[in-house]
């Protein structure tokens, strides 16, 4: 028997006379729903360990890791309160776990789950009663405060959504009036960062018996994915994820607003707070987080800039993820749904096929001795929609897998993010998804490398970011334009540039790349008002350098997919006007 289930006989309560829940990986709290107001001693919770959805995609092993121990720690704090636990082990979809329990344990309580995929999984069970869904309280704002907030159609805003929230929630507001005078200080925060204040250093933590026989696991079980298992930058309990906003809180929170844009060699995270793993679970409440950030004296463009983020960005994600049933039903148009879950690439950069891999993975191997195992069930849910506004569908280079491809800003993203699951915003949107947009990559196989690689992805969060923001896949339903830009950008807001091979003012391709770009979809982008001024310097740019703009690109793309390093050979002499950063 595994000390695990060791440890839960142990805690084990008296399962008699209970009400049960069953509660998925990503609502790990006793601060909302039943858990939060019932008796424990009345309570039974059932919990679920999935390793044929762990197999599904090449997930980093940090989130692996992270959500496994996380569900044990949990399952055995619950035990600690007095909650009975039936855990159980899947080997299909986790309807497959749960059917078989229902006839036992009568009808299942459940919070609505926040993936679409768990949701469309549990579906029929929800139909046939066995389950019983309840509204999902961890969420700051409903569906209602986002209709109110915006037109019934596309496109919607996320100014007009956090306006809204703000003044229906009263966070930040005196006299109906927000604090400050303004709703937004987000133009108080562009600087980039020369190393003043110091870059706070990340908590460690210390990985217990529990967490380090979940490594192990993980390492036996799922070693061919990616991604590097660092134990003690992993917060797997309760205790874990205060400590780490109790850190976020003293260190970041302070820097937090003016270096929001900034990105550096020297700190992966910068002062941006690294809690949305913790987050996405319910380890840590988004209400706490806002709550707490209200409370405290801050300069206020760090103060709303952070509490911007929660009550702002996530909130509007999830409801744009909602009203679209996640991208599948755009406006005047169906996107394709790709018929199983994609890898990222993964499978061209290894050379081995990702699929073949899985039932082995997920079906054959002892998880967890003293546990419910379920057969392998049916109904595999297909890879999600695949919009793309722009006819995007080149494939994702082997550089963000990790070959070397001598543009120091996407390599040094890359590093960082496979040593620890995890980079912060700008890095994402003006270095990973910037460069794939410039490429042409297929926006669903982007949201798919993104979803397997970062340890804070599922669909209701990671879709909008890169289909919606990150690639412009879905137009301009949730933002106003491409988030792309050439390396003035980058070289203004990060130190990357000063290690590169390529100079961001002659040598670098980014900048040729950003021309091309808007020099191939300027069709589909004219009318765009916030690009007026580009499209017009693009017109005026010379055709012999248009031309150096669009052999640099298929140079580029043709290397990078080849994975070969690029080398500075082609000078580019003009950079593009200044961009406008990031997100609002
Ligand atoms: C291309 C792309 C992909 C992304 N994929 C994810 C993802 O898979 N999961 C995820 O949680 N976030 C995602 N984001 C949003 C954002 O980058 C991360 O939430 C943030 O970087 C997490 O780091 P942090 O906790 O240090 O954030 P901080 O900068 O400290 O911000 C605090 C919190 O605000 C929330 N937040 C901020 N921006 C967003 C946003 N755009 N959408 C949702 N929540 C936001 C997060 O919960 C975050 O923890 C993505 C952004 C982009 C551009
Ligand atoms: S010079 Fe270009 S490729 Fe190199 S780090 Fe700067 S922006 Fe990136």
């Amino acid at each position: 028997m595994s000390r695990f289930h060791q440890a839960l006989a142990e805690r084990q309560p008296d399962p008699a006379g209970r009400r049960w829940l069953f509660v998925p990986y990503d609502q790990l709290s006793d601060e909302i729903g039943p858990l939060s107001r019932e008796d424990p001693g009345h309570l039974g919770i059932v919990v679920v360990e999935n390793p044929w959805m762990a197999a599904r995609r090449p997930y980093h092993k940090q989130k692996l890791a992270l959500i496994l121990s996380n569900l044990r720690h949990f399952a055995l704090e619950q035990a600690v309160r007095g909650v009975s636990i039936r855990y159980a082990v899947a080997a299909g979809p986790y309807r497959t776990a749960l059917e078989p329990l229902i006839p036992e344990l009568g009808p299942l309580r459940l919070m609505e789950p926040a993936e679409r995929e768990l949701r469309a999984d549990l579906a029929p069970l929800v139909a046939s009663g066995g389950l019983i869904m309840i509204p999902h309280e961890g969420w700051l704002t409903t569906p209602e405060d986002f209709r109110t907030s915006q037109r019934s159609d596309p496109p919607w805003r996320m100014d007009a959504f956090y306006r809204h929230a703000r003044r229906r929630t009263g966070i930040l507001m005196h006299d109906a009036k927000p604090v400050g005078g303004k709703f937004s200080f987000d133009p108080a925060n562009r600087l980039s960062w020369g190393g003043d204040p110091p870059a706070p250093t990340p908590p460690d933590f210390v990985p217990d018996p529990i967490t380090e026989e979940v490594a192990a696991l993980v390492e036996s079980v799922f070693g061919r994915h990616p991604g590097r298992l660092n134990l003690t930058a992993l917060p797997a309990t309760r205790t874990d994820a205060e400590s780490l906003w109790s850190w976020a809180k003293r260190e970041c929170l302070p820097a937090f607003g003016p270096f929001e844009d900034a990105m550096s060699l020297r700190s992966s995270g910068l002062f941006h707070t690294r809690i949305s793993a913790v987050l996405n679970l319910h380890r840590l409440l988004p209400a706490r987080a806002v709550g707490d950030a209200a409370a405290m004296d801050l300069p206020l463009p760090s103060k709303e800039g952070f509490i911007r983020q929660i009550l702002g960005w996530r909130e509007f994600v999830h409801h744009v993820h909602a009203a679209t049933d996640g991208f599948r039903l755009l406006p005047g148009r169906v996107p394709p749904i790709a018929e199983r879950p994609g890898d990222g690439g993964y499978s061209r950069w290894t050379g081995k096929s990702w699929s073949e891999g899985l039932s082995e993975t997920a079906g054959s191997r002892q998880v967890a001795a003293g546990s419910d195992r379920t057969a392998e069930g049916a109904g595999h849910p297909d890879g999600g929609p695949m919009p793309s506004a722009l006819s995007a569908s080149a494939p994702l280079p082997p550089a963000y897998w990790g070959t070397p491809s001598a543009l120091a800003c996407l390599d040094h993203v890359v590093t960082d993010l496979w040593t620890e699951g995890y980079s912060h915003h700008i890095t994402r949107l003006m270095v990973l998804a910037n460069l794939a947009t410039l490429l042409d990559v297929s926006p669903r196989e982007l949201t798919d490398w993104f979803w397997a690689a970062y340890t804070d992805a599922y669909d209701w969060v990671v879709e909008p970011n890169v289909l919606g923001m990150g690639t412009y896949a879905v137009g301009d339903l949730m933002t106003t334009k491409p988030y792309v830009a050439g390396a003035a950008y980058i070289a203004r807001m990060s130190d990357y540039c000063g290690t590169c091979g390529f100079d961001p003012k002659t040598t670098c391709p980014i900048t040729r790349l950003y021309w091309a770009f808007l020099a191939r979809h300027e069709a589909r982008l004219q009318g765009n008002a916030r690009l007026r001024l580009p499209l017009q310097s693009l017109r005026k740019r010379a055709r012999a350098l248009r031309e150096i703009d669009s052999r640099t690109f298929q140079r580029v793309r043709d290397a990078l997919a080849a994975g070969r390093a690029l080398s500075p050979d082609v000078p580019a002499p003009a950079h593009p006007r200044k961009v406008r950063s990031g997100t609002d």
